[in-house]
């Protein structure tokens, strides 16, 4: 049965002509955007007078059921922490844009995103730059009062949730989850992990505009609700630095281990609420706070029983099965077909669209996997059809638009998943993102 979140055939023509103007504009609007990161004094409208982009700013209070035995594997991903270790000796993580500068908006002949981040960036710009001005100096304002740190954790809990973040977890600093081009600018061994809610309607409509605006938006509304949350911990007597949407970590990991979710077989970090309609911030501090531990929410059994990302990834993208990689069990993604695509449809996310975790939430999910054994949604076309930008047709489910070889092999883009080193690579710690631009 059609869900609400169908276009009729005038709005699929739209979606595929608007989608060749942009291609048309692309290279007169790629030379305007290297003047994005200045675009912060833009005045703009206030968040509520956008509620297609406007992200859910709300705490998730409601109770996650306890999964089926059948459903548990590991409490969140199962690591290898020797091979892990050898993984980062041999070859240090880097910077995603830094490794690759084709992927830059400005950059990439993939690059249909420039609408999104032209019409969002005065908004993005501006909390990134607020971000980097608080950074300059992370220091504590007070002299700390005499709290336990189970009561110091529940006040940042607390707090965070006033803030309207959904979620947020604490954990270890891992040098071997942030980027090599930011090591030493951590503040403390603790890293807290927040997650901000990314518009639901807007997410149903993947692959879209629409859609990644709202994803840009609620970067921007997260990376202002962490800036606060730093500057509330600095006010208590103890160093806080967010590090911004761009980031200085690999953020998925943290949160896996921080009990915030575990990763999909789409490569995301799959929330209980939400699934992965979510963005990701991580801060240093080192407040003393108590650490949170990876739940097995019972998401590694519902992905293996779906599998609908696997069979709906355009680009066929996405391993049915997890396998080891730097030390870690996870589905690896095929980046090399994933991100031309991203590139050309708005940030794709038809992974995002049709998963039932993301759409119902996880406790209606396993309701219904318990009920009957089955998805919930699976073989619907409410859930699992999507609108294709490429050609304006609808997909439904069992349906998946050809892609040809032009849409890998774009002229002038070297996307090499196999790169090791940043190019032009150097090695030195202040460039933040800030001074990237990002
Ligand atoms: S973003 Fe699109 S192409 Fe990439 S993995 Fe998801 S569905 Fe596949
Ligand atoms: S679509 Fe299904 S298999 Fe893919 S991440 Fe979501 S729950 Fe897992």
């Amino acid at each position: 049965m059609p869900g609400k979140f169908t276009r009729n055939g005038l709005q699929r023509a739209a979606l595929k002509w608007g989608h060749q103007l942009g291609d048309l504009l692309y290279p007169i609007a790629r030379k305007t955007l290297p003047f994005r990161p200045k675009m912060w004094w833009i005045p703009r409208l206030p968040i509520w007078a956008h509620p297609r982009r406007a992200p859910h700013a709300r705490a998730w209070t409601a109770p996650i059921p306890t999964p089926a035995a059948d459903l548990l594997t590991s409490p969140g991903v199962t690591l290898l922490p020797e091979a892990q270790q050898q993984a980062y000796d041999e070859v240090p993580l880097h910077d995603f844009i830094r490794l690759h500068p084709e992927m830059r908006g400005e950059n990439s002949p993939t690059g249909h995103m420039w609408i999104s981040l032209l019409s969002t960036s005065p908004r993005v710009q501006g909390a990134a730059r607020r971000r980097a001005q608080a950074n300059l100096d992370p220091g504590a304002t007070t002299v700390p009062a005499r709290v336990t740190p189970a009561e110091l954790t529940r006040a940042v809990k607390a707090e965070a949730a006033r803030l309207g973040l959904g979620a947020v977890g604490v954990t270890a600093y891992d040098i071997k989850y942030n980027y090599a081009e930011y090591h030493g600018l951590a503040v403390g061994d603790t890293v807290i992990v927040g997650i901000l809610e990314q518009n639901f309607d807007s997410t149903q409509m993947a692959p879209s505009l629409r859609a990644e605006k709202a994803a840009l938006t609620a970067y921007a509304g997260l990376e202002d609700r962490m800036r606060l949350l730093a500057d509330w911990i600095r006010a208590q007597g103890y160093d806080a630095r967010a590090e911004g949407f761009v980031g200085e970590s690999m953020v998925i990991p943290y949160a896996v281990q921080a009990g915030l979710g575990q990763l999909g077989l789409n490569g995301q970090l799959l929330t209980p609420h939400a699934g992965s309609r979510c963005r990701i911030e991580v801060m240093t501090t080192n407040a003393p706070l108590v650490h949170d531990a990876p739940i097995d929410f019972g998401i590694e059994g519902i992905c293996d029983e779906c599998q609908i990302c696997v069979k709906r990834c355009p680009a066929g993208a996405i391993p049915a099965t997890r396998k080891e990689s730097r030390g870690v069990v996870k589905a690896k993604l095929n980046t090399k077909r994933c991100l031309p695509v991203m590139g050309k449809t708005a940030g794709c996310s038809v992974c995002m669209k049709t998963c039932p975790v993301q759409r119902f939430g996880l406790p209606a999910v396993l309701g219904e996997f318990e009920r009957s054994g089955t998805i919930l949604g699976k073989g619907s076309d409410d859930l699992e059809g999507f609108d294709w930008p490429l050609d304006g047709k609808h997909y439904g489910p069992g349906e998946r638009p050809r892609l040809g070889p032009e849409v890998f092999a774009t002229p002038g883009f070297e996307f090499d998943p196999d790169r090791k080193v940043p190019v032009g690579w150097v090695d030195k710690k202040d460039e933040t993102t800030e001074a990237l631009g990002y």
